[in-house]
């Protein structure tokens, strides 16, 4: 049960989130069950390595960085995610989840600060978003909606308006290659809405 099956484990500034720029310790972990179209990590859905939590405790501790961002693939799909978010909470980490939000998160524990997807049309798994997770949500968590075009901006713009989420953050990030961020600033500044325009910083500074 102790073990996780592990893509990769790398240090690195966080990229994305209400964390972008800070330093953080990555477990990546193998394996998703969903297919989205612009999906830039797909070898993470390759088989990974099993390592026991005290082989992942060792090569996190190598690290100079008590923030821990647990992503995969989908790292809920593993169910032992969740007693490893409890081990690195006990251990003083703070931990981040990065989860694509078609599975439970109910069992995640309530200090983690959870960043959680909406799959929008685009990325071919737009009805994906498992809308009991809207009541596991706390203040500090966050949502995130990646854009490849305006209709995905419609179906995010909507889905705020009908579920009003409570939380820390609501980020629109679009595909570079789908939606240039200029497009999706006038958008924003056009329906004032107060999310957060969301670039991937490890990419402009090309970082893992
Ligand atoms: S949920 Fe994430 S890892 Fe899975 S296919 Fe979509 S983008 Fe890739």
């Amino acid at each position: 049960m102790n073990t996780l099956e592990v893509c990769e484990i790398f240090y690195s500034l966080q990229g994305e989130s209400s964390y972008q720029g800070m330093p953080c310790v990555f477990i990546r972990l193998s394996g998703c069950n969903l297919r989205c179209s612009w999906c830039d990590t797909k070898y993470s859905h390759a088989p990974g390595e099993w390592l026991s939590f005290d082989e992942i405790m060792h090569a996190i501790s190598l690290y100079p960085c008590k923030l821990v961002e647990l992503t995969g693939g989908e790292p809920i799909w593993q169910e032992a995610s969740i007693p490893l978010m409890e081990k690195l909470l006990e251990l003083g980490y703070t931990v981040l989840l990065e989860t694509n939000g078609s599975l439970d998160i109910s069992e995640v524990p309530d200090q983690v600060i959870k960043i959680v997807d909406v799959k929008c049309p685009g990325s071919g798994c737009g009805d994906s978003f498992m809308k009991y997770n809207l009541r596991s949500l706390k203040a500090h968590d966050e949502l995130k909606f990646v854009l490849t075009n305006y209709p995905d901006y419609e179906f995010a713009k909507a889905f705020l308006e009908i579920h009003k989420p409570q939380v820390n953050a609501i980020h629109f990030s679009p595909v570079s290659t789908l939606l240039a961020p200029e497009t999706l600033a006038e958008w924003l500044l056009e329906d004032g809405l107060p999310v957060k325009l969301s670039l991937q910083l490890h990419k402009m500074l090309n970082l893992r």
